[in-house]
């Protein structure tokens, strides 16, 4: 048994949205009174104490959630606790209070069963708010386990966390090994020399955006025509994360399909954003999404994933004879291909860093694990130089850098 989540589109009435509104308020009221209340006593509130507190007053203090499911508010305490924990435990910063700017959500189950997909899979049934109908049948059927209910630029979405029978992954033993070259211009890059190529959502929407987004600035603050133009500004960045998302889904269901292990490149997307002329570009390509997506996809389908050291040299290396290219050789930026000195070899880029992925995720052990890092092999001669050390005065090449190497 596995847990799947899966988030649905809903086609809510109009008189179901100002009841997702109302909770979404319910919600936040109660995690704010938890807040408050387990600061202002003496001593921590448990749970328990602080839902026992709030359930006293709420008739009193906020009558006009009278007709809201108890259960928003209850899961609302039961996130504010959970956040509480994690700051004890310090791994996340002191729960801060909610605000109207906090995102419209709120958890509506009340624990197994209580929200179900009717049997057609056309909608969701949930307390006190009744039949909600979906834009698409849900992926996974079983019991729900928990139920969310959240808004995102207009649209509001249900996600659900359903208790599945996962089959064993495929032996995929028996298929060809592959490697792909993640970058910015495209994509993705296989060994075979099919690209991925990324969509650029955020700079072919650059226009529309700013647009949008003179438009807001032009309207009077909290107008209707504010809201309108606000509106239209925040359902265009959804259209450019959902474009994104979709290119990242499409590519990494192709790349993993007939190959029995992976050769990927470990970015350290954090450290390549810091660079000022690359961090648009990358964030528009939104690797670490992507790179999220193959691994867990890699895993449900039985396939290893070898993820090559951040030093490895996948570009410097040639892959049809080894060699590596360093010093003054080094491929730059630039150079769009890769030219051995040694052994003649031409190839495009990044399909030679992909061969180069390929060789590594067969080489490595089979035992390793689906986001084991690999070592790097050694390589020869790597850190030394015939000009230190070397008397001749011949022009240094890269074939003398090996020979070099080779003691030769
Ligand atoms: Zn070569």
């Amino acid at each position: 048994m596995a847990l799947r989540a899966q988030k649905i589109a809903l086609k809510p009435s109009e008189k179901q949205v100002a009841m997702f509104c109302r909770h979404v308020d319910f919600a936040r009221v109660a995690y704010n009174a938890a807040h408050s209340e387990s600061r202002d006593a003496a001593r921590w509130m448990s749970v328990y104490d602080i839902k026992k507190a709030f359930n006293s007053r709420k008739r009193d203090v906020f009558p006009e959630f009278a007709d809201c499911s108890q259960n928003a508010g209850k899961n609302a305490i039961h996130a504010f606790e959970d956040a509480r924990q994690r700051w004890k435990s310090g791994q996340n910063n002191r729960p801060k209070r909610k605000t109207h700017k906090s995102k419209p959500s709120f958890q509506i189950d009340n624990g197994v069963g209580t929200v179900r997909i009717t049997a057609d899979g056309n909608a969701a049934v949930l307390p006190k708010i009744g039949h909600v109908r979906l834009r698409e049948k849900p992926r996974y059927v079983g019991e729900i386990r928990r139920a969310f209910i959240s808004r995102k630029a207009s649209t509001w979405f249900i996600s659900i966390l359903v208790e599945v029978d996962v089959p064993e992954p495929p032996d995929t033993s028996a298929l060809p090994p592959a490697g792909c070259d993640v970058g910015i211009s495209a994509l993705a890059t296989m060994d075979d020399g099919t690209v991925y190529e990324n969509p650029r959502a955020l700079r072919v929407n650059e226009r529309k955006l700013r647009r949008a987004n003179k438009a807001l600035s032009r309207k009077t603050f909290l107008s209707r025509n504010w809201w309108k133009a606000k509106e239209r500004l925040a359902r265009l960045h959804a259209r450019i994360a959902n474009i994104r998302s979709d290119a990242h889904h499409q590519a990494t269901h192709r790349i993993l399909q007939g190959i029995s292990a992976l050769g990927i490149e470990s970015l350290t997307v954090k450290g390549l954003m810091k660079n000022r002329k690359l961090s648009k570009a990358l964030a528009d390509a939104s690797l670490g999404g992507f790179l999220v997506k193959l691994k867990y996809k890699a895993v449900r389908r039985g396939i290893r994933i070898v993820s090559a050291d951040q030093f490895w040299p996948s570009t410097q290396r040639c892959s049809s004879c080894g060699y590596v290219k360093r010093g003054e050789f080094k491929l730059t930026l630039k150079d769009r291909e890769y030219h051995c000195g040694v052994c003649g070899f031409v190839e495009d880029r990044d399909v030679n860093a992909a061969i180069n992925l390929r060789q590594l995720a067969s080489s490595t052990d089979e035992s390793l694990n689906a986001c084991g890092d690999a070592v790097t092999p050694t390589l020869v001669g790597w850190h030394q130089n015939p000009r230190v050390r070397g008397r001749s005065r011949k022009p240094l090449t890269e074939q003398r850098l090996v020979d070099f190497a080779h003691g030769r």
